[in-house]
């Protein structure tokens, strides 16, 4: 069943994203005592691309001082842990379309102040293939693009980027198969020219080989600054 844009849970009552229980409170998109348990990325992160970090001393992640990437910048509002883990696991594979509000109000409560400083014409989600959307019935990254843009009022592209090739699940793989596995996934609606400025939207950031390889799509087609949000961010490395 498609479910209704229903912000506050007055047709479907609505799970919380951490116990996976009713939430009580009605309007409240997760119980109060869940979101204590929740890592958020408060503090000291990654200037390129959100990673919490553990010194105030360092700015980039081992991962970013070590090498470039095809974006600009990118942020994302909770650490990815074993909480995050089986909430994100039941948003894709569980049918919990609804824990997108809750993810798109806890990013754009941290990260407002850069969205608005990005000035992006666009939020591009991450497309799926093809077959495996079909299979689940939803692309999450498009559920969570179309929360947030109904919340900071920038339009969703959701059929900007195609993926045409099918790769093999990414948690697999090492850094390195990463990068080839995901090489040639991504490529443009026909015809398409990107926005200068835009914002890809995924569901979780781990070595950034995703972002990387669908920046450069967008890039080789003229996009010049290309930010990132997501809901989960990985521990550096
Ligand atoms: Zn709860
Ligand atoms: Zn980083």
């Amino acid at each position: 069943m498609k479910q209704k844009y229903d912000p506050i849970g007055i047709l479907f009552p609505r799970r919380c994203p951490v116990c996976h229980e009713l939430v009580e409170e009605r309007g409240e998109l997760a119980c109060d005592i869940c979101r204590t348990r929740l890592s958020y990325v408060r503090g000291n992160y990654c200037q390129k691309c959100g990673k919490p970090l553990l010194t105030e001393e360092q700015e980039y992640c081992a991962d970013c001082a070590r090498r470039p990437h095809q974006f600009q910048r990118g942020r994302a509002a909770f650490a990815y842990d074993e909480i995050m883990r089986r909430s994100i696991a039941r948003y894709k594979y569980g049918g919990r379309r609804e824990y997108a509000d809750f993810y798109a109000e806890e990013i754009l409560r941290g990260c407002a102040k850069d969205v608005l400083r990005w000035q992006a014409q666009t939020l591009v989600p991450i497309p799926l293939h093809p077959s495996r959307r079909r299979r689940r019935g939803y692309n999450q990254a498009e559920l969570l693009a179309r929360a947030l843009s109904a919340r900071c009022g920038i339009p969703v592209d959701a059929g900007l980027l195609k993926r045409t090739r099918k790769t093999r699940a990414q948690k697999e793989l090492s850094d390195r198969e990463r990068a080839v596995n995901l090489r040639g996934a991504f490529s443009l609606r026909e015809g398409a020219v990107p926005c200068k400025r835009l914002i890809l939207i995924d569901d979780i950031y781990t070595t950034g080989s995703t972002m990387d390889e669908a920046a450069r799509v967008l890039r080789e087609h003229g996009a010049e600054k290309i930010y990132f949000l997501c809901i989960s961010v990985g521990k550096d490395s």
